[in-house]
């Protein structure tokens, strides 16, 4: 929508970057997503970085070599700083002059001796560790799946989805200060909940810890308080997207959530993967915006000619589970679902312009998480309450431990990636966590 496709789609293209050749690489020439970087357990200064294949390129380097000219080299420049926010205020311009510079220098076309000085400022992805990209100023999450609010629906003792779900891209306000980055480690969250047949609620660690698989959406732009953004330039306000795991305790949430909305049962963590992978990126991967007839239509204001012939993305998610007893044996972990994009009922486009309709403004760095992905079968469910039918049907890991919530030292990893005819598959990464123990409840904390 945003993006035409062009040269850095070619599927044709490759790199002197030899990791990149290997066949399923998430980070081929055609992807170069976004990250915050540095050498790992050493006390280097955070910097951008860019994905080539195993590589990442240290843009903080790169700005002092002199390889690129004009907007390009600006832009390099901003992505030396500690966050990406200065180099997303230059706006959509500057995103693609530095993707298209990165994509002249790393192909076959750089010569022998720009080859040789980019490469000094390649580091081993095995060798760095990653901090969250931006600086979030305010986290939304949505609520977009209709699949998952038919289940959660069910679960919270109604039939459907509620009434709003059809009309309203439904969000609650999340909170910023825990979000973390793939590797995050967190304890299981105390909290209050109440079990269906006790007379009163207790305080004690959830009993029924759940991730939820989302995408990141990164605003790119602000808006001036007071003043909407049309779903029509609704995409010139995002920058990419990411993987987003918005880890929920079921008991605490079901309990606290009526009449306000989730508080303590979302806000103890919520991790994200390093890599953001631009809009540009995604282009071959765009899919027309449908909505049966039998449903109603978006609101004017929720419906543009753009939104419709390409407002969705096919990204297929996947979730692989882990535990202690996995990570003993040996074994690999276990992917329990998959699901794709595509099926959520409504588009980025639209998510943001509803945000901004009342005259809320949105920032730059701000993150919309998109809800949970769930798909029209058990196995798409993108939440374990979902895939084991709230403990009906326990998942089964590659060790044949059964899980209907998670258990402590549990992992938890998200992967994407966009696969199409014609056009080189691209990856978003992984999003990985991992659950501690509980503080100890009885003897404080
Ligand atoms: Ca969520």
């Amino acid at each position: 929508m945003s993006f035409e496709i062009n040269h850095t789609h070619d599927a044709k293209a490759r790199s002197w970057v030899e990791s990149t050749n290997r066949s399923g690489s998430d980070f081929p020439i055609q992807n170069l997503p976004c990250a915050v970087f540095r050498r790992r357990h050493s006390a280097e200064a955070w910097r951008g970085g860019i994905a080539i294949g195993d590589e990442v390129v240290d843009l903080a380097a790169l700005s002092q070599k002199g390889l690129l000219q004009g907007l390009a080299a600006t832009a390099t420049a901003a992505c030396s700083q500690s966050t990406l926010n200065a180099f997303f205020d230059m706006g959509p311009s500057a995103w693609q002059a530095l993707r298209h510079g990165m994509f002249r220098l790393l192909g076959l076309d750089a010569n022998t001796e720009q080859q040789r000085t980019f490469a000094e400022c390649l580091v081993p992805q095995s060798g760095v560790e990653y901090a969250v990209p931006v600086q979030i100023g305010d986290y939304s999450d949505y609520y977009t799946s209709i699949y998952h609010a038919e289940n959660i629906g069910k679960l919270a003792g109604l039939n459907t989805a509620t009434p709003n779900f059809k009309w309203i891209p439904l969000a609650y306000h999340g909170r910023a200060s825990s979000i973390g980055v793939s590797g995050q480690k967190f304890r299981r969250p105390l909290g209050q909940a109440k079990a269906p047949d006790a007379q009163a609620p207790m305080l004690q660690p959830t009993q029924k810890l759940d991730y939820e698989l989302e995408l990141a959406i990164y605003v790119g732009k602000s808006n001036q308080l007071g003043q909407p953004v049309s779903v029509s330039d609704a995409e010139q306000h995002i920058f990419g997207i990411g993987l987003l795991n918005d880890w929920s305790a079921r008991d605490i949430q079901f309990w606290e959530m009526a009449p306000l909305g989730p508080f303590l049962g979302k806000s103890f963590a919520t991790t994200i993967s390093p890599w953001i992978v631009s809009l540009e990126a995604l282009a071959p991967f765009r899919l027309p915006f449908e909505r049966p007839a039998r449903d109603p239509q978006p609101l004017p204001y929720l419906d543009a000619k753009a939104n419709r012939a390409a407002g969705a993305i096919e990204i297929t998610l996947e979730v692989w589970l882990g535990s202690s007893k996995q990570r003993v044996q040996g074994v690999p972990t276990k992917r329990v679902s998959s699901t794709s994009f595509r099926h959520q009922y409504w588009t980025i486009a639209q998510m943001l312009a509803h945000h901004t309709i009342n005259g809320c403004n949105l920032t730059i760095g701000d993150v919309l998480g998109t809800g949970t992905v769930s798909g029209p079968t058990v196995s798409e469910a993108g939440a374990l309450i979902e895939l084991a039918l709230n403990g009906a049907a326990p998942v089964e890991l590659a060790t044949g431990e059964k899980r209907s919530f998670l258990e402590d030292g549990d992992t938890v990893a998200l992967r994407g990636f966009c696969e199409k005819p014609g056009f080189a598959r691209i990856g978003l990464g992984e999003c990985l966590g991992e659950v501690l123990p509980a503080l100890d409840v009885q003897r404080g904390y």
